[in-house]
């Protein structure tokens, strides 16, 4: 019997079924074939208990089990997962930085899963160094004497100024004290380092004098540091690499660039705007610190490159053992760096290069691919337009250089008073397709900019998923 009801009016509300009902439901058969009887049962546990707590409505046998197998799939699905960047950052720092080439990726699943010679020397059958797998071609490509690579450039920034300068100066100019992003601040970096940060020059003005005035007997290193994500324009001066480099050999103190992106090639060859390179910047430095995952396009990481006594000390250091990476990192960089050795196929095979030269024509040709497909699924949802618009390099370089592209602008069927909250939801709705769409808003509209877009069966079907779920309607908004 029942237990009687608290008050006659009541409507009396079904029980929840048992967890040992649910189990032997036939609606259980196949989550319990794809995720066990261990996890089957907390979910059901957990819906159930939602139900008891009143934050869950009641439902079918079958409708329970499939909430508890949903909240399954949702705990499997992983945290991080791919996403499609369509924001016109090519190096999107948030979103990964440089996309590995196939070689690299290759390379990595080859020694992932089992032993590989990291530190052991095959040829000699004894103990090897880990960064002999990349130093031969950092020296080849860059004419380096030797390298070292750490963790990212950051890493290796401090591990120059430790083994280089510890309780000791570092004459750097006032226009180069630069925050480059996620808080890393060349004075913080220094002073973490343990050296004693020597300002010289002003914000705009830094002459060869200025530096020639602070050398001195406390002087560990000079250091230059490439702005990376800003740029001063108007009354200014810098000293020459070349006059540096000299000033710095005659004084007899060692001078490092940091270089931040880590660019081995012309790229004026490839019609892009013109950018420092390594092997420029070692014409003049004793060591240059460059990233792995910027204008490079391989992998996190930092490279340490120079002269042969300095990187003994730096490889000597008790941080590089912090600061090293593992056999996934090598692989990647060296099938990367290997890439560089065949000029010709380089724009084809690097992703980050081949992006960087997608012609503009081709890019509105996509567009225009595009178009009416999107603009067709999304009826009544958005109005879309192709339009020119300006991709952007990213990752600290040439901040100023932008890259003529292509993009489809989502612009609201509402009233522009709600714009700006129908494009918020648009783009959190975005976000939530199975493979995440990253655009860009601004002047009333979500912008797609196409230039990284290579798979467009991926695209296009979340665009069908977007259309096929439910959307901000005119109501919500
Ligand atoms: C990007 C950058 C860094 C930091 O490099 P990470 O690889 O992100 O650690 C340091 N210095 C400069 C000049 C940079 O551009």
């Amino acid at each position: 019997m029942n237990a009687p009801a608290k008050s006659p009016s009541a409507p009396t509300r079904p029980r929840p079924p048992s967890v040992e009902r649910l189990l032997t439901h036939h609606g259980a058969a196949a989550p319990l074939a794809a995720y066990g009887r261990t996890a089957l049962t907390g979910a059901i546990r957990a819906e159930l208990a939602a139900i008891r707590a009143g934050d869950a409505e009641m439902a079918p046998e079958a409708a329970l089990l499939a909430r508890a197998d949903a909240r399954l799939a949702a705990e499997r699905r992983p945290s991080l997962r791919p996403v499609l960047n369509l924001t016109g950052t090519v190096l999107h720092t948030n979103l990964g930085r440089a996309l590995l080439p196939q070689e690299a990726a290759q390379a990595v699943a080859a020694v992932m899963t089992g032993a590989a010679n990291l530190e052991f020397d095959l040829e000699r059958g004894e103990r090897g160094e880990r960064d002999s797998h990349v130093e031969a071609l950092v020296r080849r490509l860059t004419g380096a004497e030797a390298a070292v690579v750490v963790n990212n450039n950051a890493a290796a920034v401090l591990l120059v100024l430790n083994a280089l300068a510890m309780r000791r100066e570092v004459i750097v100019s006032r226009g180069e004290l630069v925050e480059i992003g996620g808080s890393f601040r060349v004075p913080d970096v220094m002073a973490r380092a343990g050296c004693r940060l020597r300002e010289v020059g002003t914000t705009n003005r830094t002459h060869l004098a200025d530096y020639a005035e602070a050398i001195g007997p406390r002087t560990g290193l000079v250091m230059k540091v490439h702005p990376s994500n800003y740029a001063i324009h108007g009354f200014t001066a810098e000293a020459a690499e070349a006059d540096l480099g000299r000033l710095c050999r005659e004084r007899g103190v060692p001078f490092a660039v940091d270089l931040g992106s880590g660019n081995l090639i012309d790229f004026s060859s490839y019609g892009l705007p013109p950018e420092p390179t390594v092997q420029a910047a070692l014409a003049n430095a004793d060591l240059v610190t460059f990233s792995g995952d910027k204008l490079l396009g391989a992998v996190q990481c930092g490279i340490i490159a120079g002269r042969r006594d300095l990187i003994a000390r730096v490889r000597k250091n008790p941080l590089k053992r912090a600061l090293r990476v593992d056999k996934m990192t090598y692989a990647a960089l060296e099938a990367t760096l290997r890439l560089y050795l065949h000029p010709e196929t380089l724009s084809e095979r690097l992703p980050t290069l081949r992006l960087l030269t997608r012609p503009e024509a081709e890019i509105r040709a996509q567009a225009e691919r595009l178009l009416p497909r999107v603009s067709e699924r999304l009826t009544g949802l958005a109005a879309v337009a192709l339009e020119p618009c300006t991709s952007q390099i990213g990752s600290g370089a040439l901040p100023v250089e932008t890259l003529p592209s292509a993009c489809l602008a989502l612009r609201p069927p509402v009233d522009e008073r709600r714009a700006g909250a129908w494009l918020k939801r648009l783009a959190e709705r975005l976000r939530a397709l199975p493979v995440p769409v990253i655009g860009r808003i601004g002047d009333g509209a979500l912008r797609l900019d196409l230039r990284t877009l290579e798979d467009e069966a991926v695209f296009l079907a979340q665009i069908d998923a977007l259309a096929g779920a439910a959307f901000p309607s005119r109501e919500e908004t």
